[in-house]
């Protein structure tokens, strides 16, 4: 199985558009709160990921702000990058973390030496999974898909192995897809932007 992904700006720069058509989307349907006019307002975010192959871009969250005098209020969109103020990209939390349908025991390693994951972050991550995302709105919507049902222990790796995608970077994009509802807490509607991983 290929892993090449990992280090082909190809995959950042896809993921990128796929932010920016999410945000695109958000910002022509308006303020979820008021209906009024959204205002661009990004903000640096400092993600760990691949060296070498980030670039500006991928440190930026694409945001906005309400237009409208007492409204104002922020409508982050959903990211396909960033898994909400976690520090780690959100592929990177997967691919670390589902065990069994992630990467290779060896590649698994490699990525956790280079990004300096350590012990307690993993541990973390696994107990996220296991008791913050199963018990989410976004886990609610989506666990119907599933028949039979997953082992919740065996999270994030059970998903992962569930789904359709021809390769590991398919699955995962469809993954980061199925996630979207819980990336942004100041935005709470939903997005007909489809990943398609055959147009990287
Ligand atoms: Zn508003």
């Amino acid at each position: 199985m290929c892993h090449e992904f990992l280090n082909d700006p190809r995959f950042y720069s896809f993921l990128l558009q796929i932010d920016q058509d999410i945000a695109e989307e958000v910002r022509q349907n308006c303020c979820i709160y008021c209906g009024s006019t959204l205002h661009s307002a990004d903000y640096p975010r400092k993600p760990r990921g691949p060296r070498g192959v980030m670039t500006d871009n991928d440190k930026i969250r694409l945001s906005f702000c309400c237009a409208l005098d007492g409204c104002r209020r922020r409508n982050t969109p959903p990211s396909i990058r960033f898994l909400g103020p976690k520090v780690y990209l959100g592929f990177i939390i997967i691919l670390v973390t589902a065990l069994e349908h992630g990467l290779s025991n060896k590649r698994r390693q490699y990525l956790i030496e280079q990004l300096d994951i350590s012990p307690q972050t993993f541990y973390r991550w696994k107990k996220w999974w296991i008791e913050t995302f199963s018990y989410s709105r976004c886990w609610q919507l989506i666990r119907g898909n599933f028949i039979p049902p997953l082992e919740v222990l065996q999270f994030p790796g059970a998903i992962l192995g569930r789904l359709t995608g021809q390769d590991l970077m398919q699955r995962l994009c469809q993954f980061l897809q199925l996630l979207l509802p819980i990336t942004s807490t100041s935005w709470s509607g939903s997005v007909k932007v489809v990943v398609n991983p055959q147009k990287m």
